[in-house]
C-alpha cells in the first residue's frame, strides 16, 4: 500500500494540494476502500457533513459525505460527475480545510450524481437541499476550488482575520 490511511489527516488551507484538479481513480482497490473508510473517520471527528480526497492530501477524485451524521449514513463518491438543477439558493458554508471562514454560496437546489461505489460499482442518485449542496461543494474540492473562491465583498471583509490566520500559518 503506497497510502498509510491511518497516517492521513486534515489539511488547511493554502496547502497547495487543495489547489490542484484531482486525478481519477483507475481501480477501487483495497487501498482505495481503506482511504474511504479513514475519510469517512476523519469527517466524523472534525465533525462535518463532507470531506474530500484533497483535504486530506490525495489529490484523487474520491469524495465521502454524510448529511445526518447518523452511522449508517456514510457515502462514498467515487471518480464522481454532477448535474445540476432547480432553481440558485444561497446558503452558509463552511469546510473542514478552512476553520473560521463562512461564505454565503449560490448553488442550484437539486443534483444528480453519477459515481463509483467501494465495490467498484457504478451508481446514480438525485437529492435536493443539504446532500446536493454538499455534492456541489466537495466536487469543487475534486478541481481545486474553494469557497474562498465565490466570496462576496462582504464575506471577503468577514472573513479576512481568520484567511490571515490562515496564510500566515
Ligand atoms: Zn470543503
Amino acid at each position: 500500500m503506497v497510502v498509510d490511511p491511518a497516517k492521513l489527516r486534515i489539511v488547511l488551507y493554502p496547502e497547495p494540494v487543495l489547489r490542484q484538479v484531482a486525478q481519477p481513480i483507475a481501480e477501487v482497490t483495497d487501498e482505495v476502500r481503506a482511504v474511504a473508510a479513514r475519510m469517512i473517520e476523519l469527517m466524523h471527528q472534525a465533525p462535518g457533513v463532507g470531506l474530500a480526497g484533497p483535504q486530506v492530501g490525495l489529490p484523487w477524485r474520491l469524495f465521502v459525505a454524510n448529511p445526518t451524521g447518523e452511522p449508517g449514513d456514510d457515502r462514498v463518491y467515487i471518480n464522481p460527475t454532477l448535474t445540476t438543477a432547480g432553481s440558485n439558493t444561497a446558503r452558509e458554508e463552511g469546510c473542514l480545510s478552512l476553520p473560521e471562514v463562512t461564505v454565503e454560496v449560490i448553488r442550484p437546489e437539486a443534483a444528480t450524481i453519477r459515481a463509483t461505489n467501494r465495490d467498484g460499482e457504478p451508481f446514480e442518485d438525485s437529492a435536493g437541499d443539504l446532500l446536493a449542496r454538499i455534492w456541489q461543494h466537495e466536487y469543487d474540492h475534486l478541481d481545486g476550488v474553494l469557497i474562498i473562491d465565490k466570496m462576496s465583498p462582504i464575506d471577503r471583509m468577514a472573513n479576512k482575520r481568520a484567511l490571515r490566520a490562515l496564510e500566515g500559518a
